[in-house]
């Protein structure tokens, strides 16, 4: 887009997601001003999403929003940061119809809300390529007190958050698999951050990260960023009772598309067994199911483990990027 098209569009759709916070300044200076209370630091991540990859093309457009802020409120959580605000840069195909883009940023605001972020500055083209939505989400943490992947030690139990694996089937089924639950369908359509778990996790997970390529590929990530490895018990992870019910009728091969398939939006985290009460305490507090899974141990890499301790082969971790 550009000029008078684009600052209509920016003025009657964008301005209004700034809920005239002042850091953004009305969207009408060349850049965002956000103030950092003393004794904080910025957490910044971004995270682009493209039609076709991300999301299916047939995705509505309160989908793609929820999608959109979700999966990087997740990362915000995955740091143990609170969220303030976002930046978004869309790329707009030459063919979206105006009704489609209202949608889309009347969910933008509904999901923003939720979460208590505003929009802090945007940006707005035309391409002749898929819709493409990048999100620069920011937030904030006490001085030194942002969670990591890379702390985890041999011997501390490995906790996951909600449930794992409705996503997966939910993605396969809006791609037409009907024989799968439907239930399912909604947590991929509107992943839902883990903020207050991952906040109240300061001090006590000695690592985390947000599960979005799959519970053993992420595992993996952690496990390789702390020189740690990782035992993963499968009868221990989390199912909801709609997995739980189709998982009974598929043996292995079930429970590993469940714990591969990704787009979960859990945390998966590390903790000195010492840590126990206090995180079943905040699992409480936050209505949010924390589950032991497994432990960290010397080495490196991933073991799942079934109900006899046997090793069971995982061929495929996870979702790969390139
Ligand atoms: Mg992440």
């Amino acid at each position: 887009m550009s000029g008078r098209g684009e600052f209509d569009w920016i003025r009657s759709r964008l301005v209004p997601l700034t809920r005239n916070h002042a850091a953004a300044r009305g969207l009408a200076d060349d850049a965002a001003v956000l103030d950092c209370p003393p004794g904080h630091e910025l957490v910044i991540a971004c995270d682009t999403l493209v039609e076709g990859v991300h999301f299916l093309p047939g995705d509505t457009p309160h989908t793609v929003a929820a999608r959109a802020l979700g999966s990087n409120l997740s990362d915000l959580a995955a740091m143990g940061a609170d969220p303030l605000g976002y930046l978004s840069a869309i790329s707009w195909p030459q063919d979206r119809s105006e009704a489609w883009q209202n949608e889309f940023t009347q969910a933008l605001g509904e999901i923003q809300d939720r979460y208590g972020v505003v929009l802090l500055g945007g940006d707005t083209t035309r391409t002749p390529g898929p819709l493409t939505l990048s999100l620069t989400l920011i937030g904030q943490v006490a001085t030194g007190a942002a969670l990591s992947r890379s702390g985890a030690q041999p011997g501390d139990v490995v906790w996951v958050s909600g449930s794992i694996g409705d996503a997966a089937l939910g993605l396969a089924w809006e791609q037409g698999d009907a024989s799968l639950p439907a239930e399912t369908a909604h947590r991929y359509r509107e992943p839902e951050p883990r903020l207050a778990v991952g906040q109240g996790l300061a001090g006590l997970a000695s690592a985390a990260l947000d599960v979005s390529d799959g519970l053993v590929a992420d595992a993996g990530h952690l496990a390789a960023a702390s020189r740690v490895g990782i035992e993963i018990d499968l009868p221990a992870v989390p199912l909801s009772a709609t997995c739980e019910a189709w998982v009974s009728g598929q043996g292995d091969a079930g429970l590993i598309r469940l714990i591969t398939g990704g787009d979960d939006y859990e945390l998966l985290f590390t903790a000195p067994v010492s840590a126990t009460p206090r995180i079943l305490a905040l699992g409480e507090l936050c209505g949010v199911r924390l589950t032991q899974i497994g432990r960290a141990v010397s080495g490196q890499g991933v073991v799942c483990r079934d109900g006899e301790g046997r090793a069971v082969p995982v061929a495929t971790p996870g979702f790969t990027h390139f």
